[in-house]
Parts: structure tokens; C-alpha cells; sequence
């Protein structure tokens, strides 16, 4: 058995059994997992820890499953990459990049939400398994899924870009291609929901779904020697990712596995969909949900249903909010290649991007530790980049044509 006492409303901590349920009958706050911490200090030690396999599931006491894990077995303990050269560029004395471009087996973090999630829906009986996804969800959902022996529903927006649509159907779920944004999308699969018995991993099992995001903060601790960082950038889509990060440090020092925790804790969004650090920078307490526009399709959630926990995360912790353009995003693609060799995805540029502002403008500080969440792979929106790489060298295939080029290319040595 594991160690879960049962669901808790966020906002008025009336207590629920553990079921496939997600709002409070009597408030509609969010509900959350609540664990026996005290058993857990008990039984959870680093060293249990670290003799254990590389994956998210050495962290299982800390998980919302009963019996043994199904699914992702593979999946989470990415690397903490130390990136001098990075640091360098941005003019910081010690970076780290969690480098989430390479979860097992889709290439994102969502891999570590969807390995909870359908483990426990496993335990829940459910034979079909379903999601609302801005793309990186739907690849994890159609192939762990197909792993695990689920029917799966897909649901993207149709306006989704066509790399991201291919890597959902390559595992033959069914997709649905909604014409409407996110939110639109979001709001049918409530409807959904409601009607058929399905894990909609998002919607009717998000409590679960959602604590599979603490396993990056985990590992991030883990990583750094049982030590929390100075600060740490988190991308933002609906916002729950950065409040599962910090509940993960949280819950290291309530089980004692570290000693102190001063993390500040740093939201990330792109300009064209920057409900929440357009709060935080405002100082308002009410996020005003948006109509998105930005080439960060994986972030474009225009009304984050965690979004103010997000927010006031960022403010008790002492952290910020920065949003950057679409430009800003293509250049902190390329930036963050060119120095470390990691191609992440557009919301890899939100971070990047944004970190280089947080730096500039001296809310992040150039002697702290930094880590930024590298949260999914560029080979996915490879589109976005379209125009602005750096010139391919076309030559006939003779030494000549070689050395006529060679002579323009300036290799900066
Ligand atoms: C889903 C996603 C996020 C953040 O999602 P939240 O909804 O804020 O938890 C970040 N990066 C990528 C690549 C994603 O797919
Ligand atoms: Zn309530």
C-alpha cells in the first residue's frame, strides 16, 4: 500500500477518498493529493533512494499509486546538464540545465504525468485512457498508452503544427483535430468527461496526473547533491509544472532529505500568452485569462486553471515573471544549441529567453545557482525555425567547388 491519506480542496481542505474526481462538491476548488508524510520520513532515506533504478519511480512513496508502477519505467532521472557555456553567454557564474528534451519515451516531461496517470488509472479500472493536449500530452498519452494496453482519445487543436500531429498518430490513438484553441478543447473534454466513463489524464484524474510533475524537482535536488538551488525557471502552460516543482522541495525538507530551502521560483511565458507573468509583473491577484498568439504552441493556454497558485508560488518565494516575444523564443533556441548542444523545443526558448532577462534586469543573481527546466524536444516543432538557421553550403561533389566555399566561411577561430 502506498502512503496516500486521501484528496484535499486547495481552497477550503474539505477532505475526499481517493477517486477519479478532481473539484470540491462545495467550493469548486481544485482537489490535491495529501500524503502521510510522517510514515514517509520513516521509511524514505537518500540512500534507499539512490540504490534504486534511474527512473521517476524511485520517488514512489511520494506518488499517488497503491500497488507496483505499470507504466514509465523507463521514463524521468534526465540529466542535470552544468552548463558553463551557457552561463558564460548569459553572464552567470553557475547554471544548470534539467534537460527534459530526453524522457523516455516521447521526448517531454509530460511523459512523467502520463506515467503516473496511467498507472493509476490502471488501478482505477479504466480501459480507455484520454487527454487535451496543445501536443506534447497527446504523444505521451497515444504511446505510453499504447504500451499499456489503453484505448486512447486524443484532442488537439486542429491549428496544432503538422510534426506535432504525426507524432501523436505514428501509435494509432484517435485523435480528434478540434477547430478551436486550447481552451475550446479543454472545454469539450469537460463535456466529455462528464458523459463517458474515460481517464481523461488531464481533466477527471488531474490530481494524480499532476504529481507526476514533482519528479523534476526531485531529481533536481537529488541532482545538485541533496541540495535545493538559489532559483529555478519554470516554464508555464496551465501553470501546474512550476507548483508541482516546488511542492516536490517542499516535501524534501518536510521528509528531511534536505536541510534548508531558499529556492526562489521564476515563471516563464511567451509574450503572445502570458496570463501569469503578466500577473505577477502587475502584482494582481486575478489572472485575466487570453486569447493566445504565439509560436509557443506546447505554453498556449490562455486560461491556466493553475495559474494563480503558480503566481503566488513566484511571489512568496521571492521570484518573478518574464515573457518573451517570438523572436526572443527563436534566439534562445538557438542560443541554448549553439552553447550546450541542446535543441529543445519552443517552450525550451521561452526558458531560455526569459532566464536572459531575469538575468539582465538583476532578479536572478549572477553568483547564485540557477536551474532552468528544459521541459521538451526541438526535433518536434522543427517549423519553428524555418528561416532562421544559419546557411546550408550547396557544392558540387569535387574538391574545387570545397575550396571555393571553404574560403568564405569564416570559422571564427
Ligand atoms: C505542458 C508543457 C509545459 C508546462 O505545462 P503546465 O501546464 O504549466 O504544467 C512546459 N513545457 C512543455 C514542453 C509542455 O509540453
Ligand atoms: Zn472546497
Amino acid at each position: 500500500m502506498g502512503y496516500v491519506r486521501g484528496l484535499k480542496c486547495r481552497e477550503c481542505n474539505r477532505e475526499y477518498p481517493v477517486d477519479p474526481i478532481y473539484v470540491c462538491e462545495f467550493c469548486f476548488g481544485p482537489l490535491e493529493v495529501v500524503y502521510d508524510y510522517k510514515e514517509i520520513k520513516k521509511a524514505l532515506k537518500r540512500r534507499i533512494i539512490e540504490r534504486r533504478e534511474e527512473n521517476l519511480w524511485r520517488y514512489k512513496e511520494m506518488l499517488p499509486i497503491d500497488g507496483e508502477p505499470l507504466v514509465g519505467l523507463k521514463s524521468g532521472f534526465t540529466p542535470l546538464v552544468k552548463a558553463d557555456n551557457l552561463a558564460a553567454a548569459l553572464g552567470v557564474k553557475e547554471l544548470y540545465v534539467k534537460d527534459d528534451t530526453v524522457v523516455h519515451p516521447t521526448l517531454s516531461f509530460k511523459d512523467r504525468v502520463v506515467a503516473v496517470a496511467l498507472t493509476k488509472a490502471k488501478e482505477f479500472g479504466f480501459d480507455t485512457v484520454a487527454c487535451a493536449s496543445t501536443g506534447n500530452l497527446a504523444h505521451s498519452v497515444s504511446a505510453q498508452g499504447a504500451k499499456a494496453g489503453f484505448k486512447r482519445f486524443v484532442f488537439v487543436p486542429a491549428s496544432l503544427e503538422q510534426s506535432k500531429i504525426i507524432a501523436s498518430l505514428v501509435y494509432e490513438p484517435n485523435l480528434v483535430a478540434v477547430e478551436g484553441n486550447y481552451d475550446e478543447v479543454n472545454r469539450l473534454c469537460s463535456e466529455i468527461a462528464n458523459k463517458y466513463r474515460w481517464a481523461f489524464v488531464n481533466i477527471n484524474i488531474r490530481p494524480f496526473y499532476a504529481e507526476g510533475s514533482k519528479t523534476l524537482g526531485f531529481e533536481i535536488i537529488e541532482q545538485l547533491g541533496w541540495e535545493a538551488p538559489d532559483n529555478v525557471v519554470v516554464p508555464c502552460a496551465s501553470g501546474s509544472l512550476l507548483t508541482k516543482v516546488w511542492k516536490a522541495f517542499k516535501e524534501f525538507r518536510e521528509i528531511g532529505l534536505i536541510k534548508s530551502l531558499e529556492t526562489k521560483v521564476f515563471a516563464a511565458q511567451a509574450t503572445g500568452c502570458s496570463p501569469i507573468t503578466y500577473a505577477i509583473k502587475h502584482g494582481s491577484d486575478i489572472i485575466k485569462p487570453v486569447r493566445p498568439n504565439t509560436l509557443a504552441k506546447s505554453l498556449a493556454i490562455g486560461n491556466p486553471a493553475d495559474g494563480y497558485y503558480a503566481s503566488d508560488i513566484v511571489n512568496k518565494t521571492g521570484g518573478y515573471g518574464e515573457d518573451v516575444s517570438d523572436e526572443e523564443i527563436i534566439d534562445g533556441i538557438r542560443l541554448l544549441a549553439r552553447t550546450e548542444g541542446i535543441f529543445a523545443e519552443t517552450a525550451g526558448g521561452v526558458t531560455v529567453a526569459s532566464a536572459r532577462k531575469l538575468i539582465q534586469n538583476g532578479k536572478i543573481g549572477r553568483n547564485e545557482k540557477t536551474v532552468i527546466c528544459i521541459t521538451g524536444n526541438g526535433l518536434k516543432t522543427q517549423e519553428a525555425l524555418a528561416g532562421h538557421m544559419v546557411e546550408v553550403h550547396n557544392i558540387k561533389p569535387n574538391m574545387a567547388a570545397f575550396e571555393e566555399i571553404y574560403k568564405k566561411i569564416d570559422t571564427g577561430q
